[in-house]
């Protein structure tokens, strides 16, 4: 059995936090691949690393003193390496950023160091090798991620090793120059190293347990989800949970690997396992609720539109032009209502609204803004009778008028329009109605 667990920054902020993660990852054998993070915040006024060292090649870029700025990442550092009572210096690699940030080696380089130095305190800490991300996650001149060619280097490269250190967030173009995945991007790197060994699990341990019904600062404590499938995990992510970055759900998924998010805090807690498909049924009959406000909706009517042949195409296509992608789409026989991201389509209002009537021909357009979309998901919700009757009558108790209702096919969420002001009453509202009367 082989795991691959990675460790976010507030685990590794500090040599106390090292500590926790060292006697996790003695604690059982199987942990043997470990991906850092760059130190986070040690406290909540605190800065990360990885901020620290964007400020600071900023100041490099523009051929300005930044010899402050590097001596205090380095004192982040030594204290880890002092407090952990290493005999490891890291004053030469520090020469070398130095050289490096006045030759201007780029912002992607300077962020990948937090990763990097991590990675080399971890692995002298442990007694694991340290592997270089730059020579086995590889990404295409385009910026996207090479797969294939990463699968390839590092599979070959951990092959035969019982134990291994492979610092998160970056990798580099073919040519060697150094590339980061987008912020949080350790999670994806934790996710490719779990597919290059067919990992059995992949833990992602961080600072809460686990991925929570709902957004903790709406309902005060919300329970926690025990197991969620990635698709559910999707649905919640977009609509605004947050717990892993959304890009680190596909090397594993294509490998059938569950995530397992962990505590670094409280170590006891089998925290949230994110899995292919599950027949256990969630305690609720729903997963998650998540929301997002600022969407408007367009709202289009005109006679006859359910027998005119390409109507929706005409109106879609006005989106299109303007680069606008839409969210939902509910209609009725002489309305048809488009959801957009306010803050995208505020700007081309007028100009979608004309193409509008030049290509569809309306009777009346009408537009509302200010209104939230609040996702309700559950793979059991497909099994059992009266979960939307019991949303909606939560939603009128609370005296919340909904705007609007979308059931997807595959009946794994409901999603309701509500205003904006009426946003967070919804989703306590529905906590309310599954989880809190089931407890
Ligand atoms: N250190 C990087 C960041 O702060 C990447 C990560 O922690 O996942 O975004």
């Amino acid at each position: 059995m082989s795991k691959v667990v990675k460790f976010g920054g507030s685990s590794l902020a500090s040599a106390e936090q090292f500590e926790k993660v060292g006697s996790i990852i003695r604690a059982e054998a199987e942990r043997r691949f470990v991906v850092p993070s760059a130190p986070g915040k040690r406290f909540s006024a605190d800065t990360k690393v990885t901020d620290m060292l964007y400020g600071c090649y900023a100041l490099a870029e523009a051929d300005k003193d930044f010899s402050k700025e590097l001596k205090a990442i380095k004192a982040r550092y030594e204290e880890i390496i002092k407090g952990l009572k290493l005999k490891l210096s890291l004053d030469d690699e520090f020469v070398t950023i130095e050289k490096n940030f006045k030759e201007k080696a780029g912002k992607d380089y300077a962020a990948s160091r937090g990763e990097y130095l991590n990675g080399i305190i971890m692995a002298n800490y442990l007694g694991f090798e340290f592997i270089d991300s730059a020579t086995v996650i590889f990404f295409n001149e385009d910026g996207t991620f090479n797969a294939n060619k990463t699968n390839d280097v590092l599979s070959k490269r951990l092959e035969g090793l019982q134990n291994a250190v492979v610092p998160g967030f970056y990798g580099a173009y073919d040519n060697g120059k150094v590339k980061t995945f987008s912020r949080g991007g350790s999670d994806i790197t934790g996710s490719i190293v779990a597919k290059a060994i067919h990992a059995d699990v992949y833990e992602n341990w961080t600072d809460v347990s686990g991925c929570l019904v709902t957004d903790p600062r709406i309902v005060k404590n919300p329970q926690k989800i025990d197991i969620i499938t990635y698709r559910e995990l999707r649905e919640l992510a977009y609509m605004g949970a947050s717990v892993l970055h959304e890009d680190a759900i596909f090397p594993v998924r294509q490998e059938g690997i569950p995530i397992n998010i962990r505590n670094t805090n409280d170590p006891g807690n089998s925290g949230t396992w994110i899995v292919g498909s599950t027949g256990q049924k969630s305690k609720y009959v729903i997963t998650g609720i998540a929301g997002k406000k600022g969407f408007c909706s367009i709202n289009i009517e005109k006679d006859m539109m359910n027998s005119e042949v390409g109507f929706g195409r005409k109106v879609l296509q006005a989106f299109e032009e303007s680069n606008i992608s839409f969210e939902h789409l509910p209609s009725g026989i002489d309305t048809m209502t488009v959801f957009v991201h306010q803050d995208e389509f505020m700007d081309k209002e007028q100009k979608v609204v004309s193409t509008i009537q030049r290509l569809a021909k309306p009777d009346t357009i009408d537009i509302e803004s200010d209104l939230a979309l609040i996702a309700v998901v559950g793979r059991g919700m497909r099994a059992t009778r009266g979960t939307a009757a019991r949303i909606f009558s939560a939603l009128a108790h609370a005296h919340i008028n909904i705007k609007m209702i979308d059931q997807g096919s595959s009946e794994m969420n409901i999603i309701i329009g509500v205003a904006n002001d009426d946003f967070e009453n919804a989703i306590k509202a529905i906590y309310d109605i599954f989880v809190e009367t089931c407890l």
